[in-house]
């Protein structure tokens, strides 16, 4: 069943699905639309048509006299609905860190959807609830800031209700409250309100709905999932759930009637940004094109056909037009990005090249591209975020403590953009002169992937006229696919077999046990009743050891059932007793408490915007990936080192202790998620007394002290935005220091120096070989006058009057044929000298045309030849060429194509 006939289906009972208390009570009536057929409730006995065919008619006019900007529209929804028994919950993060297929929050329901098993559950903090859920999304980049609707943050007021549960309601009691909000919150008559039936499709489970417009603008979504299933088997869902989505920039622009929307949102912003940049908004050919492009834009038609229409309606030329309409267009697209910037980097998110950042750093390249294009250097997009932050933090003020973090980040990502600015322009002018209005835009992507090079930045150098209205959108879609877990192959035959007993989280010390053999899989994969043996998971290696005879080699976990896989002989029913390798096993759990306390010692010592990425911990070793913008100083990596020594030393206890997911969420925020998604409705929280809480499923010490000691070996930036540690902790740490102690005394005993004075030696003999060095060089001055003069003599005189000296050396090295090569064609103005040495595999090509030589041919041509022959690649210019390439076979036949271009 596709969406038109579930909509047929629904509408053929109106009175079942759609009909609501509100409409007898206030006599709405409902009416098929005269145009697309669908049906809608209204008061108005005029209406014909669905709002989907009708221009806003509310700009300039609002339909009611309470004006109320962005924080007043809310402060107004909050009190109607908090005295309407609703518990106003805080937004969650834009960082959908609880969802392992969205990077962001891209709806208000998505707060309180979970993954369990392979379904999607609801889990309410409160029934009912509104929630003002800030939302990116970045699929319609083109349209923002110069549709006057457009936004890549939004904030949808999530109106979210449990109907079977304790406090619940169903639609009668929605919709009135919808309405109560339009008319008692905004101030809006009845008879501008008309309700249009929708229906929703979900996976695995629909339901229908009622849009609410008011003069042509939609302002809210009511959504009505009832049922779960498919077309041909569905039920009423045990716990049906009301998910009513409005936009609260829609509820602010209703009541003001701006030309755009966001003149009214963005609070101050927008008007902070014309003082600053001297944008005059006084024209009153202005508003009429912002109030026109925003009520007629429709989904079909694109900003830039709508603009030259407009053009000719108000009676302008298009370009003038155009040129008048920039800076505002640019001010509101800036105002935009840098507010889901500060949302998106507030919630630990950091623009990168890779997952949801890459959206992240598009923006704001974009945003710094628009600001250099209209030569706004006194704008900076640190301090608009700060602007953001002094109007929005009456409404969010966990804003207030991130302000720091933002402008760290914005001010070293804007600094980055500037520095490849050099290798841009050159890029640009290159472009320019070669493929001038030839670029489609996959080139503009790939030029974005590469070089970093916006649009925005090309049209500014002039290398094309405008940017393509679908680049943006089709570069998100290229970073929002996720990729899909990689499963590992499931062992078959484990049906009917109850749930494992794991004894490594009941006493995660034990190290011996009794246990029954339920089945043994194709003679190597062992089921038991109950199990010590911890599985591989999380990150960390399985454990090793014995069951009776046979050897434990590998230890993974499916569904509930802990399978062992091993080498050796047990039969299925038998009673075994097995033992865990103790050794291996401790120094995991080691290396593994190890992460979290690094993990929050690296957050604490670099800022707020570091999670960890990932993790790995076996025996000898550990690894934790952590985001962060660069490269870490040899300071950062001692002071994360102290951190966590100190930790260490001062014995935090570490308690395990088992939560209902939602109770943990809310008491400890969605820091638990470091080492990703938990798909179960029970957490099992680790908290570090005191330094660090996770949710996490691994083995861990008791008390901090337990790891001994922890030493970074190697920090390494792996990726954009990541940033890999290294480290060994226990007795691998003492185990490396020795190593690292034995080594220096090699190296001292080598240089006949002690381990106190080994660089001192070190330096002594690296300035030696120097000398060296030096002594050869001044040698080679030397001796290149009389080798010039007999390679001249020696020199084949070629007819074409060039005297050709070329050479195959296997011995002298390349500086050797550099400064000879330069004395012979000084010497003899008539030469061309080349040579081909060997090194390494390959072959070096190097060659010089004297003065008159090269007039009939040039050093880098023969280069070129020369390297192409030996299957490389080479050039240079008239007087110096060079190269290589590694077909030692063919290199008489590469000597022989140099005389043959000089004759
Ligand atoms: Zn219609
Ligand atoms: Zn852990």
């Amino acid at each position: 069943m596709g969406k038109n006939e579930l909509a047929a289906l629904f509408s053929s009972n109106p009175d079942r699905y759609y009909k609501v208390s509100l409409f007898d009570k206030m006599g709405f009536a409902r009416r098929k639309c005269g145009k697309c057929e669908k049906f809608f409730w209204t008061l108005d006995s005029k209406r014909q048509f669905c709002p989907d065919h009708e221009n806003y008619s509310f700009i300039g006019k609002p339909p009611t006299n309470k004006h109320l900007d962005y924080v007043n529209a809310w402060k107004e929804t909050d009190k109607f609905f908090r005295a309407n028994d609703h518990t106003i919950v805080t937004r969650y993060p834009v960082v959908c860190r609880w969802r392992e297929d969205l990077y962001f929050t891209i709806a208000s329901i998505v707060d309180f959807q979970r993954v369990v098993g392979n379904q999607i559950v609801f889990e309410l903090p409160a029934n009912p609830l509104v929630v003002p859920q800030m939302c990116l999304r970045f699929n319609d980049i083109e349209n923002v800031g110069l549709s006057g609707r457009h936004y890549t943050g939004f904030c949808m007021i999530g109106q979210t209700c449990n109907a079977d549960a304790e406090g619940g309601y169903w639609k009668d009691r929605c919709i009135d409250l919808d309405y109560g909000m339009l008319t008692k919150g905004l101030g809006i008559k009845p008879e501008e309100i008309t309700f249009v039936e929708d229906v929703w499709m979900g996976a695995g489970a629909f339901g229908y709905s009622l849009e609410y417009f008011v003069r042509g603008l939609e302002l809210g979504n009511a959504v009505f999932t009832e049922f779960e299933g498919n077309e041909n088997d569905y039920r009423v869902m045990p716990n049906k759930i009301i998910d009513m989505g409005a936009g609260l920039e829609r509820f602010s622009w209703i009541t003001m009637g701006t030309p755009t929307s966001y003149d009214c949102c963005f609070g101050p912003v927008v008007d902070k940004l014309r003082d600053i940049t001297g944008t005059d908004s006084s024209n009153d050919l202005l508003a009429k094109y912002f109030e026109a492009v925003s009520s007629k834009l429709d989904r079909t038609t694109s900003v830039r056909d709508l603009r030259s229409l407009i053009a000719k309606e108000i009676k302008i030329d298009e370009e003038k037009l155009a040129r008048l309409v920039a800076p505002h267009e640019a001010i509101y697209t800036v105002a935009d990005h840098v507010r889901t910037l500060l949302f998106a980097i507030s919630d630990g998110a950091l623009p990168s090249n890779v997952g949801g950042g890459y959206n992240l750093r598009v923006i704001l390249r974009r945003a710094l591209s628009i600001l250099e294009r209209l030569g706004w250097k006194n704008v900076r997009v640190e301090d608009i975020a700060d602007m953001h932050i002094d109007y929005l933090k009456q409404m969010y003020p966990e804003l207030e403590e991130h302000r720091q973090d933002v402008r760290t980040i914005l001010q070293l990502e804007a600094g980055r953009y500037a520095s490849s600015r050099e290798r841009m322009n050159s890029v640009a002018t290159s472009l320019k002169t070669s493929k001038k209005g030839e670029l489609s835009v996959d080139d503009l992507i790939r030029l974005y992937e590469s070089d970093g090079i916006t649009p925005d930045f090309l049209v500014e150098q002039g290398v094309i006229p405008s940017v393509p209205q679908t680049f943006y959108t089709k570069l998100a879609e290229l970073h929002t696919s996720l990729v899909a877990g990689q499963a590992a192959k499931p062992i078959r035959g484990l049906e009917g077999l109850p749930p494992t007993k794991l004894l490594y989280y009941e006493d995660e010390t034990m190290r011996e046990f009794h246990a029954k053999v339920l089945k043994v899989i194709e003679g190597k994969y062992v089921v038991l009743d109950q199990t010590a043996f911890y599985p591989r998971g999380g990150g960390q290696e399985p454990d090793t050891g014995e069951i009776g005879d046979a050897k434990v080699v590998e230890v993974t976990k499916q569904a509930d059932i802990v399978i062992h896989k091993i080498e050796g002989r047990i039969t299925e029913g038998q009673n075994v007793h097995a033992t865990v390798n103790a050794r291996r096993r401790d120094l995991i759990t080691k290396h593994h408490t190890a992460t979290h306390v690094l993990n929050s010692a690296s957050r604490n010592t670099l800022g707020s915007w570091v999670w960890q990425n990932s993790a790995f911990k076996e025996e000898s070793y550990g690894r934790l990936d952590i985001t962060h913008h660069s490269a870490l100083a040899k300071e950062e990596v001692q002071k994360i080192e102290h951190a966590a020594n100190r930790v260490i030393r001062e014995n935090h206890p570490v308690v395990v202790k088992t939560y209902d997911r939602g109770d943990a969420e809310q008491e400890f925020t969605f820091r638990i998620y470091q080492g990703g998604v938990v798909p179960t409705s029970n957490v099992r929280i680790v908290n570090i007394k005191g330094w660090d809480i996770e949710a996490c499923g691994g083995t861990h010490v008791k008390s901090t002290g337990e790891i001994g000691l922890v030493k970074i070996v190697k920090s390494e930036r792996i990726q954009d935005g990541v940033v890999r540690l290294e480290f060994v902790a226990g007795e691998a740490a003492v185990n490396y220091m020795q190593k690292l102690d034995g080594q220096l005394a090699t190296i001292a005993q080598a240089l006949g120096s002690s381990r106190e004075k080994v660089i001192e030696s070190f330096n002594k003999s690296m300035e030696e070989a120097e000398a060296a060095k030096k002594k050869v060089r001044t040698m080679l001055r030397v001796v290149t006058g009389p080798i010039a003069k007999d390679i001249s003599e020696r020199a084949k005189k070629l007819a074409s009057g060039i005297h050709m000296y070329s050479t195959y050396d296997e011995e002298l090295e390349e500086d050797y044929h550099i400064a000879v090569g330069e004395k012979a064609i000084e010497l003899d103005k008539h030469l061309i000298y080349l040579a081909l040495v060997s090194k390494g595999e390959g072959i070096r090509v190097i060659v010089f045309a004297g003065e008159a030589a090269r007039k009939k041919v040039k050093a880098g041509v023969i280069a070129k030849q020369v390297s192409a022959k030996l299957g490389g690649s080479g050039g240079g210019d008239d007087r110096f060429g060079q190269g290589g390439g590694r077909s030692k076979d063919r290199i008489k036949e590469a000597l022989l194509l140099a005389e043959e271009a000089a004759k």
